[in-house]
């Protein structure tokens, strides 16, 4: 048994060692592919993985903006240039809509692209009272469709730098599908988004525009229809509710004396707790908006990585 024994040793000790370095590699290996940290969405802080220790920050969901958002798009512009900069000097992501013919449209158009704000064209475009154009061009009804494309190509082409357009007055041009689908498809062509103003009920721009895979928007409310400040305040009331009660509405204001001394001293306030951005963002926030199954899965989500956090602040000793 002893010289039996001597071998035994042998062995064991070899598969001792080969033990210990498969151990060895085993170690390596999971050091080595570690898999790369998983990056955390902003606002979340990593946790202190010293031994014992308290973790130096509290960990913490991302923070998310949950103001309700609307779009306010401020038109006719090119006119009154201190009520323009008084708007600009407020320091929210109003929209600027400028007509492309108005005497100050180059100037207004040029401050807007320097504050950094979104610049639109305002599009004159045939209303049932065709009084009320002023002599400035307009795109008609019985214009052909070649005609409409180049007027609508030519006042494009005065507010250089502009993301978007919307329709000024309109009520018998967007009531008509042909002469709308010719305006739209300079649209399209040139990759801007529209914003149907809506000045009739009978509008088919947003329908269409939509249909033909423009980003487009519609109007929900005027803010100064009727100018005196008490109206004012009534519809930006009303636009605020509005907002609150299902997120992304759009406003269309003017830069009419009471307008802008109501939004200056909404602003001052808090702008409601109301977050405004653009309408391109607008367009992107109501194209990435969760449906209830998606918000449903996000609240499962939060949970899960409520519980996760809850459980490494255990095991860190806290
Ligand atoms: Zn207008």
């Amino acid at each position: 048994m002893a010289d039996a024994g001597k071998p035994n040793w042998t062995r064991k000790f070899l598969a001792v060692t080969f033990v210990v370095l498969l151990g060895l590699a085993a170690a390596i290996a999971y050091v080595y592919y570690l898999p790369l940290p998983v990056l955390k969405p902003a606002g979340e802080k990593t946790l202190s993985h010293k031994i014992g220790g308290k973790p130096k920050t509290k960990v913490r969901p991302a923070k998310i903006d949950k103001r309700p958002t609307g779009t306010i798009i401020i038109d006719d512009i090119g006119y009154d240039m201190t009520a323009l900069k008084r708007l600009l000097a407020m320091g929210v992501d109003f929209a600027f809509s400028v007509l492309p013919e108005a005497p100050r449209a180059a100037d207004s158009a040029r401050l807007i692209r320097a504050s950094g704000r979104e610049l639109m064209v305002h599009i004159p475009c045939e209303p049932i009272d065709r009084k009320q154009m002023k002599g400035m061009r307009f795109l008609q009804v019985d214009q052909d469709a070649a005609e409409i494309r180049t007027l609508a190509g030519d006042l494009l082409d005065l507010v250089p730098g502009a993301a978007g357009a919307n329709n000024h007055m309109g009520s018998r041009f967007t009531a008509n599908e042909k002469a709308t689908r010719a305006l739209l498809g300079v649209i399209k062509s040139r990759g801007l988004f529209f914003v149907d103003s809506v000045t009739s009920w009978n509008t088919v721009a947003y329908q269409m525009a939509s249909g033909m895979g423009i980003k487009c928007l519609k109007r929900d409310i005027f803010l100064d229809h009727d100018p005196s400040a008490r109206a004012v305040q009534a519809q930006l009331d009303a636009f605020q509710v509005l907002t609150k009660e299902k997120d992304g509405v759009v406003a269309i204001g003017h830069p009419h004396e009471n307008t802008v001394a109501v939004l200056g001293k909404w602003v001052k306030n808090g702008a409601g707790g109301l977050k405004i951005i653009r309408p391109s963002k607008m367009i992107e926030h109501k194209m990435h908006k969760p449906t209830g199954q998606q918000k449903k899965q996000q609240v499962r989500q939060q949970g899960a990585l409520l519980y996760e956090n809850g459980k490494k602040r255990a095991k860190a000793g806290k």
